[in-house]
């Protein structure tokens, strides 16, 4: 400290002087329980950074005495949420099922029931307990999907982006994709099929128009350095009026006669017949490989219901080549996705749909809703200064699938005497756990929904402590 000291006027210098040691500080019995909660790194951490701050301080002449005790306050405040996890459970009232911010779909407590009795031991992921040998990790939902999809084989990657990429490298690559123009999609994220067609080395040849493509655009755009007819699922937009498209079976008859492989990919892929339920344009997967696609590809958290994957299903012989691409083994999903993966669609095999808590809320009527919504809002108008009621609105599958299409709900609408409905959204936004709402229209929108019942206490407790705390 010796020549800083210089400059500082004598009372500051002794003032130093009174600074205790790391090792002191840290002997405290205040500081030793912080380190018993949080450990040692990050209240020695704490500890260094508050004493800097002091010096500073006490250099400008800032600080006329010190104090250990408040030392202590500003270590223990310093350190208190340093060891937080960043990922929190959310609370999701907006009404948007697959809600790719708030983490898309829910699992079902079956799947996280299996990740957890699968992860935190050893397991035969890669192992054949018949033979003792080496086996494959993907025999745990090879199977499944053959019995679900009619698929000969089936392999689960990273996520659909990834599956789409991999197919097209480990197919095409080298030679040329003929798609569409209507379907040259951006899902968001930057997952453009031109791009994805360039990175897997792929050449992409468009064809047709944005709104119209017959067959014979791709019939006439077949050459010898042609491998794949690829169909995209236009997943976040829809066009209308005056357009068209083969039927996936012309596709398929093509690409028969002319020796190329067929490539769809589905976006959400339903392992069901959602159009019963009046959402349409989401073809279930079983139906593209009933058309005698070769590979279709789909993602496991849109509107199956799982984790974060992508699924490949089809032929045996092209999904075994892309087994074999050495980029395979980049994109395998782990141990705790698969064991996800495969007891979510176990829940299909069993026609248990209530389980998987996406399908569950995709098949949620207003009337169930609207239920809820009126006790939800008879409690929020008991809190003081707050009142609510009900409204008709809408919510959507979300995930980038059935745009333009909605469910009918129940909205609550909140009001508050003196906050408005952005200050009550932000503060309800940051209560723990944090509940996130609409706002439309300068009003506050819950959509019961996303919300699982169980949750509803903790809305109330949300907005008990965002009126308490208002001191505007
Ligand atoms: C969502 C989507 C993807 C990307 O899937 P992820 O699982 O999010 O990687 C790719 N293609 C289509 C058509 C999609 O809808």
């Amino acid at each position: 400290m010796g020549s800083h000291e210089a400059n500082i006027n004598p009372a500051d210098v002794s003032l130093l002087r009174q600074i205790p040691a790391v090792d002191e500080l840290l002997g405290r019995p205040a500081l030793r329980e912080l380190e018993a909660r949080v450990g040692r790194r990050l209240v020695v951490d704490s500890t260094r950074r508050v004493l800097q701050g002091l010096r500073g301080r006490i250099a400008r002449g800032e600080l006329k005495s010190l104090s250990v005790q408040s030392l202590e306050r500003d270590i223990v405040a310093a350190t208190e949420g340093e060891a937080d996890l960043t990922l929190r459970p959310v609370i999701n009232a907006t009404g948007v099922i697959l809600h790719t911010n708030l983490g898309r779909a829910p699992l079902a407590t079956e799947a996280i029931r299996h990740v957890a009795e699968t992860a935190g031991q050893y397991s035969n992921l890669e192992y054949d307990l018949e033979g003792g040998g080496r086996g494959k990790r993907d025999q745990h939902t090879d199977r499944l999907f053959a019995r679900l999809l009619g698929a000969e084989r089936t392999l689960v990657v990273n996520n659909n982006a990834a599956a789409v990429f991999l197919a097209l490298h480990a197919l095409a690559e080298g030679g040329e994709v003929i798609v569409s123009r209507g379907e040259l999609i951006e899902i968001g994220g930057a997952f453009r099929i031109p791009d994805i067609c360039a990175q897997s080395g792929a050449r992409l040849c468009e064809v047709g128009t944005t709104n119209r493509t017959r067959i014979d655009d791709y019939a006439a755009a077949v050459n010898e350095r042609t491998r794949v007819l690829m169909r995209v699922h236009p997943s976040n937009f829809r066009m209308v009026g005056f357009t068209e498209r083969p039927e996936l079976a012309e596709v398929v008859r093509l690409g028969r006669e002319r020796n190329l492989l067929v490539l769809e990919d589905l976006g959400s892929g339903c392992l069901l017949d959602f159009s019963p339920l009046g959402i349409r344009d989401e073809p279930p997967a079983a139906a593209s490989i009933a058309a005698g696609v070769d590979v279709v590809t789909f993602s496991g958290d849109k509107m199956l219901g799982g984790p974060q994957a992508g699924i490949l299903a089809g032929k045996r012989e092209p999904l075994e080549a892309i087994r074999r691409n050495p980029l395979f083994r980049a994109l395998r999903v782990d141990k705790m996705m698969i064991a996800a993966l495969a007891a979510t669609v176990t829940l299909y095999l069993k026609d248990d749909r209530k389980a998987i808590p996406a399908l569950r809320m995709i098949t949620m009527t207003r009337e169930e809703i609207s239920a809820r919504a009126e006790r939800l809002a008879g409690r929020i108008s008991s809190l003081a200064d707050f009142s609510a009621k009900l409204e008709d609105g809408e919510s959507v599958v979300g995930g980038g699938s059935t745009p333009g299409q909605s469910l009918p709900t129940r909205l609550v609408a909140v009001e508050h005497q003196r906050l408005s409905a952005t200050s009550l959204e932000a503060a309800l936004r940051r209560s723990s756990p944090p509940v996130i709402a609409r706002i439309d229209n300068d009003r506050l929108l819950l959509d019961l929904r996303t919300v699982f019942e169980e949750q509803e206490g903790e809305i109330i407790r949300a907005f008990e402590e965002s009126g308490g705390n208002d001191e505007r």
